[in-house]
């Protein structure tokens, strides 16, 4: 599971320019579930190979002085409860306030790993002036200038020293369960879909103690395939179901889906699909996995409304366009065989092999069928491609001049490769690398 840093402190000590830095761009801003978390950002960071996620607590507009505090305290608690690390972010051009004094209180009694990053050092990491943020009592103060990019590289490296390394992305191997995510929005039917998962005859789920800190994974075999389901609910096992004791939790949702092969991306019918499903559905997208959509509660619509909801999938979610669309009833046990079909599929698309001289033979028809398109004096030369990863699938092509190649003919590219070997369900990455 991703470790989770959360950036903590008061208003105007540079935590957002501080969490823009740690996520590379305002882009890698995946995940801000709106109206979930209204006051808090998540997004993903990488430092070489460890990857990680980020809380940011800014936002909130302070307006009484009563109301500040309040909501503060409120944003950091909750935080600080999902966080592995938590970053306290002071101001080395103000010096220690009061109220830093009231969060480092807070901290030192929230039992969860402290740093203290003093911002806006640029130019101070030798001066005295940064001495005074022991008085806080989390520890040596650590500078940094978020603007300037300086000393952020330690800072990540000391947060995560405690957590293991990635492992190696392995080759999937052939019998190694597919890890499993039902990931949605609260109240689309996760729980429900689980539990009925569960209870299916065809399915021989293990006994598998939960842990009250980590996700629980349940594993399971259905048809001779074996599964884990990684849980982003919060489940904890009550007689022979599953019941979710804690309320949505993004930071669940984004591990879960991290930690997957194939997520299921499950949405209400009778809700049509909503802005947070579309951010759930663009983590998905970004974090490479496959899926299936699965439009559940269509038991509960009629002939209009579900009209109306095919179009708002076409609409919302255009750049999922590869992924099947499943109407499901997770209540009425409905439409399961066909999700269960689709998530094998995508499964097998993610990790299929696609050799080296079908690659480069495809790349040739491509190129004889439409040549990529010369940019001034260049003219992209597409010479070979190879296979760079599974899950998602990841084309390696070789050639001369390929920073010319336009997003509109990788697309074409990306099209060709899916059509031959049928990919479904699965993100195709198209790679280029120029050798001059
Ligand atoms: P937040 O309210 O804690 O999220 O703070 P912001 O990230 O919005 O930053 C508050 C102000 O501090 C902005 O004007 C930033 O440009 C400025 N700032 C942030 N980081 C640095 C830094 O490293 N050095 C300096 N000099 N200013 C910074
Ligand atoms: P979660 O928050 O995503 O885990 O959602 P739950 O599984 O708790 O379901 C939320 C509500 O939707 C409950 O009242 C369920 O009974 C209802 N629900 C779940 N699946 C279906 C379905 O297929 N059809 C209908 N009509 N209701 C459903």
């Amino acid at each position: 599971m991703k470790p989770v840093i959360a950036l903590v402190g008061r208003p105007n000590v540079g935590k957002s320019t501080l969490f823009n830095r740690l996520t590379k761009s305002r882009d890698a801003i995946v995940a801000d579930f709106a109206g979930l978390t209204r006051d808090r950002h998540y997004g993903d960071g990488r430092q070489g190979g460890r990857e990680y996620i980020v809380i940011d607590t800014g936002g909130f507009e302070p307006e009484k002085p009563t109301g500040i505090v309040a909501e503060m305290a409120k944003q950091t608690q909750a935080a600080v409860a999902e966080a592995d690390a938590v970053v306290f972010v002071v101001d080395a051009r103000t010096g220690v306030s009061g109220q830093d004094h009231d969060i480092a209180r807070y901290l030192r009694s929230a039992g969860k790993r402290v740093l203290l990053a003093v911002n806006k050092a640029e130019g101070m990491s030798e001066s005295p002036a940064l001495a005074e943020f022991h008085e806080l009592g989390i520890g040596d103060p650590i500078p940094v200038s978020a603007a300037h990019g300086q000393g952020i590289r330690s800072l990540v490296e000391i947060a995560l020293q405690d957590f293991p390394e990635d492992e190696e992305a392995a080759e999937p191997d052939e019998g190694a369960p597919i890890r499993l995510a039902v990931a949605g929005r609260p109240n689309v039917g996760k729980s429900t879909l689980i539990n009925t998962w569960l209870g299916e005859e065809r399915l021989v789920a293990f006994d598998q103690p939960g842990t009250t800190r980590d996700a629980i994974h349940v594993p399971f075999e259905r048809n001779g395939q074996r599964f884990e389901l990684i849980d982003t609910a919060g489940l904890r096992r009550k007689g022979k179901v599953f019941e979710a004791i804690e309320k949505f939790s993004v930071v669940k949702t984004l591990q879960a889906i991290a930690d997957a092969n194939v997520v299921v991306l499950l949405v209400d019918a009778t809700q049509g699909v909503s802005e947070q499903d579309a951010h759930i559905a663009g983590y998905i997208l970004e974090s490479g996995r496959a899926v299936a959509i699965a439009v559940n509660k269509w038991d509960a619509v009629d002939s209009y409304q579900r009209q109306m909801f095919e179009r708002s999938v076409e609409q919302r979610l255009p750049f999922l366009k590869f992924a099947p669309v499943l109407p499901i009833s997770a209540l009425k046990r409905q439409g399961l065989g066909p999700l269960w079909k689709a998530i094998g599929d995508a499964h097998a698309s993610a990790t299929r092999k696609l050799p080296t001289p079908v690659l480069t033979r495809l790349l040739r028809e491509a190129v004889e069928h439409q040549a990529p398109k010369r940019a001034g004096m260049f003219r992209p030369k597409l010479r070979y491609a190879h296979q760079g990863g599974m899950n998602p699938p990841i084309v390696v092509v070789h050639g001369n001049a390929l920073e010319h190649v336009t997003d509109a003919y990788k697309r074409y590219l990306e099209g060709r490769v899916r059509d031959h070997f049928k990919l479904v369900g699965t993100p195709l990455r198209i790679e280029l690398r120029s050798s001059h």
